[in-house]
């Protein structure tokens, strides 16, 4: 039997539901019993989008901020390590 997806386009509320094909789409909805369901899902099978913009959205904000700090660090770096007081052959210890 088929898995259909319903969502209510009033309270955003979803609910998957086992239906036979010949049966009517619901229309109802349970949660706040108005007419304003849309079934997401068409075709057999019990795919499930869980939203994956919202995860793209987040590894892009993530890579983003990496590489602002990685910019900023190699910026600083450059600009203070100029001062070359490196005496290690200067004085030998015996
Ligand atoms: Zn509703």
């Amino acid at each position: 039997m088929p898995t259909y997806e319903y969502e209510c386009k009033n309270c955003k509320y979803r609910f998957e539901k086992f239906q036979k094909m010949i049966e009517e789409p619901l229309k109802i909805c349970p949660q706040c019993k108005n007419e304003s369901l849309k079934r997401l899902i068409g075709i057999g099978g019990g795919i499930i989008y869980k939203g994956p913009g919202f995860y793209t959205t987040e590894y892009r904000s993530e890579e983003y901020k990496r590489r602002k700090k990685e910019e900023e660090s190699m910026s600083s770096k450059s600009s203070s390590s100029n001062s070359s007081s490196c005496s290690c052959f200067s004085g030998k210890t015996e």
